[in-house]
C-alpha cells in the first residue's frame, strides 16, 4: 500500500534552520546529576509512594498523581520520576525541543505501553511520545512539568526473519542499528539517511532514504505496525487487519496510537556506489542548474540519488547509485563542475557503510534547530530565484547573530509522486533569544519559494511532515478527502479522541 505522504506528496522543499548556543551558557544552564543519588532519591521517594498519591490526589495534581500511580503500578525502573536524570530529559537532537516533564516512562513492552496509556487517561494528563528526538519542534517529543514524557528507548529490539525478508524493530531503534543489523544478512532496509534518526517519528512522517526513488518511503516498506490505542488494547495494523489504521500510520503522524513495533519488509539491495563533493558557495547557481538538470533527466535512472545543501561557506553534493558502479553516468551535470574538494572519494560498499561517513550522532551540547517545508515542481530559476532572496537574507541574520544556515533540495521521484525538490537551512553560534530571528529567514524563504513557484504555475500544496516546521500543517496539505478519511480512522480507534487530547505537539488532526 502506498503511503499517504507518498499518495499527497509531491516536489518537496524543506527549510530547517540549526541554531546552536553558546557551550558555556548551556554548561551552566544543565543541571548536573549524579546518576547514582538520583536513584537512591527514587527509591526513598517510593517509600512514600502511597502517601503521595493520596497527597497529589487530594490537591487535584493530576501528572504528580499520575505519575505516582504508574510507579506504584510499573517500578522505578520502568517510571522515573523526580528528580530527573538530566541525560534522559535531555535525549534531544535540538535545544528547542528539550523540556523537564514531571516524570519520565521508559516502557519495556507493548503491554507496559498500554497499561501507562491507561493511567495517563484516569487522570487526564499530557504526554508526549519521544522514539529518537529527532524533532526540533518544541514539544514534539518533550513536554514540560504538567505532562509525562515517554521515552521509547528501552524499546529498541531488532530481530529479522529467517528468510531476512522482514526486520522487526522497537521504535526506540535508530537506523544505523536497523542497518548494521539488516547487513549482517545481507539485505538492506528504507530508513533514515543519518544513522542517530529514530525509527518511530521518521517512519510515521514518511522516511526519505538514498533508495526511495526506487523503493518508496519508509513508511512504503512498512509490513506491519504494532500499536498501542487510547483504551491500552495492542493492535496489529497491516494490509489484512485494520488496514485504515495502516494506511494512516504512513504519514499521518501520531495521532492515532503509540507504535511499539514496525515490521519493515527488506529490499533485495546490498551494493552502493557513492561520493561526496564539496564546493565553493560562489558556485551555488551552477550547482542549481546541475541539480535541475539531474532532477530531469538523470533522476529517471531511479539508482541514483543526490544530498544536495548549500551553506554559507561552502556546498555538498552526495550522490549515490544503488548498484556496483564507476561514475555513474546519472550524475554526469554534477561532473562538470570542478568541486573545491573531495568529502567522500568515489567508494564501492555497502548501503550500511554510508552510514559511517554521515554519521553525526547528537553533539555533546545539542544545538537549537529548526527545519522547514515547501513543495514545487522541479524548475533550475525557481530554485535560483529563492536561493537568492535566501542569500541575503541569511547572511543578514549571520551577520546580526553568527548564525549559519544551510539551503537543502530534496528530490522526490516520479516514482514516489510527482518529481520534486526539497531545502533546509542550518544556524551555528546563536543565543536563544535569537530563535525567532534566525527562523524569520525560512519563514519568508518559504513565503517566497510558494509565490514564486504559484507565479510561475509550479506550485504544489505539500508538506512533508518530516521537514516541517512547528506552525506548519502538514496534515491539511494532505487535502480534504484524505484529512476527513484520517479523522474518521482517528474516531474509530480512538473514540474520546485521548491521543487528539492529550498528546502534545501539532502534527494532529485536533489541531487542524
Ligand atoms: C540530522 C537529521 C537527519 C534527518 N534525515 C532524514 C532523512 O534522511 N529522511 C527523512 O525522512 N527525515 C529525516 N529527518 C527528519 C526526521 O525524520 C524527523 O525529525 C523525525 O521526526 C525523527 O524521528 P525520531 O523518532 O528521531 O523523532 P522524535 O522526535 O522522537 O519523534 C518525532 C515525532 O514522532 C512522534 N513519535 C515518535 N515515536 C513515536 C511512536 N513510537 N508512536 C507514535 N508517535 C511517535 C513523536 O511524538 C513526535 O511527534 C532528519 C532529521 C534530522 C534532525
Amino acid at each position: 500500500m502506498r503511503s499517504l505522504a507518498a499518495i499527497s506528496g509531491a516536489l518537496c522543499v524543506s527549510v530547517a534552520l540549526v541554531v546552536a548556543l553558546p557551550q558555556e551558557k548551556l554548561a551552566t544552564e544543565r543541571r548536573r546529576t549524579d546518576n547514582a543519588g538520583l536513584y537512591l532519591l527514587s527509591r526513598r521517594e517510593n517509600e512514600g509512594l502511597a502517601s503521595k498519591i493520596t497527597q497529589a490526589e487530594a490537591s487535584g495534581a493530576n501528572p504528580e498523581a499520575a505519575c505516582a500511580a504508574a510507579q506504584a503500578a510499573l517500578g522505578e525502573t520502568i517510571v522515573q520520576t523526580q528528580p530527573l536524570i538530566q541525560t534522559d530529559v535531555e535525549n534531544n537532537w535540538s535545544q528547542t525541543c528539550i523540556a523537564e516533564p514531571r516524570c519520565i516512562f521508559q516502557p519495556a513492552s507493548a503491554s507496559d505501553v498500554g497499561k501507562l496509556v491507561q493511567i495517563l487517561d484516569d487522570h487526564q494528563v499530557k504526554f508526549a511520545v519521544r522514539s529518537g528526538g529527532h524533532s526540533p519542534n518544541p514539544g514534539w517529543s518533550s513536554i514540560g512539568d504538567a505532562g509525562v514524557l515517554f521515552d521509547m528507548s528501552a524499546m529498541s529490539t531488532i530481530s529479522l526473519s529467517e528468510d531476512g525478508k522482514v526486520v522487526s524493530v522497537g521504535p526506540g531503534a535508530r537506523w544505523g542499528q536497523v542497518s548494521t543489523a539488516a547487513d549482517s544478512k545481507g539485505v538492506t532496509v528504507v530508513g533514515g539517511r543519518e544513522p542517530a534518526i529514530g525509527v518511530g517519528g521518521l517512519t510515521l512522517g514518511g522516511g526519505n532514504f538514498y533508495l526511495t526513488s526506487e523503493f518508496g518511503l519508509a513508511a512504503d516498506n512498512v509490513k506491519n505496525f504494532e500499536a498501542v490505542l487510547a483504551d491500552g488494547t495492542i493492535i496489529n495494523a497491516n494490509a489484512d487487519e485494520n488496514s485504515d489504521l495502516f494506511w494512516s500510520l504512513k504519514g499521518g503522524g501520531p495521532s492515532f496510537g503509540i507504535v511499539t513495533r514496525y515490521d519493515l519488509s527488506t529490499v533485495p539491495v546490498y551494493d552502493l556506489w557513492y561520493a561526496a563533493y564539496l564546493y565553493t558557495p560562489d558556485q551555488a547557481l551552477e550547482l542549481l542548474d546541475a541539480m535541475a538538470q539531474w532532477q530531469k533527466g538523470g533522476a529517471s535512472d531511479l539508482r541514483s540519488s543526490v544530498v544536495f545543501s548549500i551553506g554559507l561557506d561552502s556546498a555538498l553534493v552526495l550522490m549515490t547509485y544503488s548498484a556496483q558502479a564507476e561514475s555513474p553516468a546519472a550524475f554526469g551535470p554534477f561532473y562538470q563542475i570542478k568541486p573545491l574538494t573531495i568529502a567522500i572519494p568515489p567508494t564501492n560498499d555497502t548501503v550500511r557503510s554510508l552510514h559511517d561517513p554521515t554519521s553525526s550522532g547528537f553533539a555533546p551540547t545539542p544545538g537549537r534547530h529548526d527545519y522547514r517545508a515547501v513543495s514545487s515542481q522541479v524548475d533550475a530559476q525557481l530554485y535560483k530565484d529563492v536561493y537568492e532572496f535566501w542569500l541575503v537574507e541569511a547572511t543578514a541574520v549571520h551577520e546580526a547573530t553568527g548564525a549559519n544556515q544551510t539551503f537543502v533540495i530534496q528530490h522526490v521521484s516520479r516514482n514516489v509522486a510527482q518529481q520534486g525538490v526539497g531545502w533546509t537551512s542550518l544556524v551555528d553560534g546563536l543565543d536563544e533569544e535569537d530563535d525567532e530571528l534566525a527562523r524569520s529567514v525560512s519563514i519568508t524563504t518559504t513565503a517566497r519559494w510558494r509565490e514564486l513557484s504559484q507565479e510561475r504555475g509550479l506550485d504544489i500544496d505539500f508538506l512533508y511532515m518530516n521537514d516541517a516546521s512547528r506552525d506548519q500543517s502538514p496534515l491539511a496539505s494532505y487535502g480534504e478527502e484524505n484529512v476527513q478519511k484520517l479523522k474518521d480512522v482517528a474516531l474509530k480507534y480512538d473514540p474520546t479522541q485521548l491521543f487528539q487530547n492529550l498528546l502534545n505537539g501539532r502534527f494532529l488532526l485536533s489541531k487542524l
